[in-house]
């Protein structure tokens, strides 16, 4: 709830020239091996995917989080997000199996595994000669994910574990070589975590292909084990460390899964503009339509609100990784722990980005009219696969309750103080607000008044909620949910008027009017969604004079003194993505 200088945040404009190579060789990759085959992704080609990855593998591409001490490219965190970023733009097939393999299949061994099984695992994973997945879903544990069944015995000469369970949902079990498998020890209050070579004389057997409504050629299958011996060193971290490695994987996986769906976004609003440019009807090119410019318009705006979110976050966790290696912390507990620090902000972005996709995905759809609904062109299957990212690495909803959760709980612990400024805040309720017209002529100056407004909405019904609940808010998710949107709102805007500010300070102001357009558009669609979920929140717990109240200092800080023209807005940033044939800033 601090206020952050624009000069501190990273934004996409700041990419150096290595990561724009990058950027620049990925996008060749999938531009050359990818987009042209997208009819062969739809009709569950797994082989062709399989390939794909390990074309990615000889590129180097799968091993950007491993470092270079086992064959891997050790890139800082912005640039392993940058190829997450754009390797995913052209389908959910690769963006899965890409995101299973180097994400969650391989970063339990880089974060918790021991020097041995590094230097045996990790090279192999690295370079594409063997493929990781991650098993932790079962048929009756899935968003309670410590809950599962699978169980881990040791053997009477206690040299090996002997794994017995049925996990499900495995992203790219089809063609794993290699799996991180979650069971429970005896009675344990936690499971743990093992690293499993697939060898089906082992014990270990696949279901069929599920039947999915997205993600066609991403292998995912059941995985059943049956009495798999896997030796005792292949236990990762402790015995009972199993949940929290599931969930501190995670964390990263979420935002790496917020940069997966950049590209995409960037790629449906391209195409669409595209199409809306050459679909004529009325004898008009539809583009020139207000109500498609409106949907061009929006699509642009998430997507500018997505890059500059995400790689906000994601130099927020390079820095502290840095600062902590500095510090004589071992690459992998700094990752960790850094990566854990911006917890909140990974589920915030995971929430935020899967559903501006799915926006962006429908509207395209929609520009498509007709041919949205065919198989044949690129709409359809681009808003099937978006679907799935709101629902794995944790739910949306799952996510939700994590961010404002892990506030509170951090609050209640003295890590961040919300609840002195909660106090002021309440007191501002009762005070006289002042009748003064503020000087708003600076540029973004109103922008920034409004958010820290925004900040006191937050504050006040969190901080009221918490007061009138303490230990039983858990019990009211309706209103963690409202608080929980408020918050995921605050930060993406504040991001993208971050973003404006520092570059127009590096560049002039005139050279940030689509993106000053963006940022006003979203503060304006904020401020609403922020004055709904705050209203539905006090309305569920105050009552008589504190509800007027609150209402009342709901309305005095979601006030504009002047509001943008919105129409216009719309229309400007509509015009710049016609000409430019779709997103290029
Ligand atoms: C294509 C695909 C690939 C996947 N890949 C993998 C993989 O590689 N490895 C792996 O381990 N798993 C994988 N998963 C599993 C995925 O992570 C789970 O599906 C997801 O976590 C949700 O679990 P569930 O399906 O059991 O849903 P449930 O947990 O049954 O949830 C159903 C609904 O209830 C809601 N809900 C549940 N609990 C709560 C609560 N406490 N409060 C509020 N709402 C709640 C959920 O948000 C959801 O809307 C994959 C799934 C799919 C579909």
């Amino acid at each position: 709830m601090r206020e952050t200088d624009a000069k501190d945040v990273f934004t996409p404009e700041d990419f150096t020239e290595e990561q724009r190579m990058m950027r620049d060789s990925v996008k060749e990759f999938i531009d050359k091996e990818v987009i042209p085959k997208k009819p062969q992704f739809e009709k569950k080609d797994y082989a062709l995917t399989e390939d794909v990855m390990r074309k990615a593998g000889e590129l180097g591409l799968l091993g950007i989080a491993v470092p270079e001490e086992y064959d891997g490219m050790g890139m800082d965190f912005v640039t392993t997000m940058l190829v997450c970023d754009y390797i995913s733009g052209a389908t959910g097939s690769i963006a899965t199996a890409f995101g299973a393999h180097t994400g969650i299949g391989t970063m339990p061994i880089v974060l918790y595994g021991n020097e041995e099984q590094k230097k045996k695992y990790l090279p192999k994973l690295a370079t594409g000669e063997w493929f990781g997945s991650y098993a932790l879903t079962e048929p009756e544990a899935g968003s309670d994910a410590n809950s599962g069944k699978t169980t881990a015995t040791l053997s009477e000469d206690g040299k090996h574990y002997l794994i017995s369970g049925q996990k499900m949902w495995i992203s790219n079990a089809g063609f794993a070589d290699l799996l991180i498998v979650f069971a429970r020890i005896e009675d344990d209050k936690y499971i743990t975590s093992f690293i499993v070579e697939n060898d089906p004389e082992n014990g270990i057997s696949m279901g069929e292909e599920e039947n999915k409504l997205g993600i066609h050629s991403s292998s995912t299958r059941q995985v059943f084990f049956s009495d798999t011996k896997v030796p005792v060193e292949n236990m990762l971290s402790e015995r009972g460390n199993g949940f929290k490695i599931a969930m501190n994987v995670l964390n990263i996986g979420r935002i790496k899964l917020a940069g997966a769906c950049l590209d995409a976004q960037r790629r449906v609003l391209g195409l669409s503009t595209v199409y809306a440019k050459e679909r004529k009807q009325f004898k008009t090119p539809i583009a020139e339509f207000g109500a498609i410019k409106f949907k061009l318009a929006e699509m642009a705006m998430y997507t500018y609100v997505s890059e500059s979110g995400t790689y906000r976050a994601a130099k927020d966790i390079d820095n502290r990784l840095k600062l902590r290696i500095e510090a004589g912390e071992d690459p992998a507990t700094a990752e960790l722990k850094a990566v854990e620090e911006f917890a909140i902000e990974c589920s915030i972005l995971k929430v935020a980005a899967s559903e501006y996709m799915q926006y962006s995905a429908d509207e395209g759809v929609q520009i498509y009219g007709g041919m949205g609904f065919s198989a044949d062109a690129p709409m359809e299957s681009a808003w099937r696969d978006a679907r799935i990212s709101r629902i794995y690495e944790g739910t949306n909803e799952i996510n939700r309750m994590l961010t404002i959760g892990m506030l509170l709980k951090k609050a209640m612990r003295g890590h961040v103080n919300i609840l002195e400024p909660a106090m002021k805040v309440a007191e501002e309720l009762t005070s006289i607000p002042s009748f003064d017209t503020p000087d708003y002529s600076a540029f973004l100056s109103e922008e920034k008044a409004i958010l820290k407004n925004l900040k006191k909405v937050f504050l006040m019904v969190a901080g009221a909620a918490v007061q009138k609940y303490g230990e039983e808010l858990e019990e009211h998710q309706q209103l963690l949910l409202a608080a929980s949107d408020i918050l995921i709102d605050i930060y993406m805007v504040e991001s993208a008027i971050l973003r404006t500010e520092k570059n127009a300070e590096r560049n002039g102001e005139n050279s940030q009017k689509i993106q000053l357009a963006m940022t006003q558009l979203f503060l304006y669609k904020t401020v609403d969604k922020i004055t709904q979920r705050a209203k539905e929140g006090i309305v569920s717990f105050a009552e008589g004079d504190e509800q007027r109240m609150m209402l009342m200092g709901l309305r005095r800080f979601t006030k504009y003194q002047e509001y943008p023209n919105i129409t216009e807005l719309r229309k400007n940033i509509a015009e710049n993505i016609i000409s430019n044939n779709g997103y290029k800033l």
